[in-house]
């Protein structure tokens, strides 16, 4: 079995021109994972063909808004469309708070479970288990609570292909912490706001550079880095492919709507 990543935004703090807020479907069979929620996501997963109802988690980073925007709007729109199946958020705690109080300042009864997970735990923890995949959380430099995730896929006895894994790393410093989590990862989705050029606002903002990237993929030994979370002070992102390159070549630009198979 392979997961499926779709790209539906990979911009940073504000949408800009064609470039959205992070928001990204990890697809497993029949298993579709949101990681993130920025403003607007709802109307581009269906620009990228994929039906809202069909999402049973959702996982949120951290509770910068370009993060978590989207999130009541899509779980009011799976409401009016009469969803009645489950729905789990995992996020930082504060967040179940904030949604239930939008929801019942409009008094909205949900028609299905809203289920929240708090994203709390030393270290690496499990969030989601089932019989072939794992999902866990661990924690990121982001000067708020911030967490990255990691897919892993369970190995069988016997079993024919190799068990795959994904990282998800926004937003962060450069912090050397993490390698132990993301060690050996098929595809490292890792943050990178800014260029080399801009190495003393990306430490004073808790971001990371393209380079610094891209020295933490050739540490962890990943497969394949994806970059994101481009500042909207860059209008061509061909830059970051280079710079990002020289170190580690196996690398990929996030752009909304890529489709990438791990
Ligand atoms: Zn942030």
């Amino acid at each position: 079995m392979s997961f499926s990543l779709t790209v539906i935004g990979c911009g940073s703090a504000t949408p800009v021109g064609h470039r959205l807020s992070s928001a990204f479907v990890l697809r497993r069979n029949r298993q579709f994972f949101l990681i993130d929620c920025g403003e607007g996501a709802q109307m581009y997963l269906k620009d990228n063909h994929i039906h809202m109802q069909r999402i049973q988690q959702v996982l949120i980073s951290h509770l910068h808004g370009d993060h978590y925007f989207g999130l009541v709007g899509l779980i009011s729109s799976m409401h009016l469309f009469g969803r009645t199946y489950p729905l789990t958020v995992y996020a930082p705690p504060e967040l179940d708070h904030i949604v239930r109080h939008q929801l019942e300042v409009g008094r909205t009864e949900l028609s299905y479970p809203l289920r929240f997970v708090p994203l709390e735990g030393e270290g690496c923890f499990r969030i989601f288990e089932d019989k072939s995949l794992e999902v866990f959380a661990f924690p990121l430099q982001h000067g708020l609570p911030a967490f990255g995730f990691l897919f892993r896929e369970k190995g069988r006895v016997g079993g024919g292909t190799p068990p795959k894994s994904f990282a998800y790393c926004s937003d962060t410093a450069y912090t050397e912490s993490i390698l132990p989590y993301i060690q050996g990862v098929d595809l490292l989705y890792h943050e990178s706001t800014f260029l080399e050029s801009e190495r003393k606002l990306a430490e004073e903002r808790l971001h990371t550079t393209a380079r610094q990237a891209a020295m933490l993929a050739c540490k962890a030994e990943a497969g394949r880095l994806l970059l994101g979370h481009y500042s909207a002070r860059y209008a061509d992102i061909q830059a970051f492919e280079a710079e990002a390159g020289e170190l580690f070549p196996e690398v990929e630009l996030a752009r909304e709507g890529l489709q990438l198979t791990i």
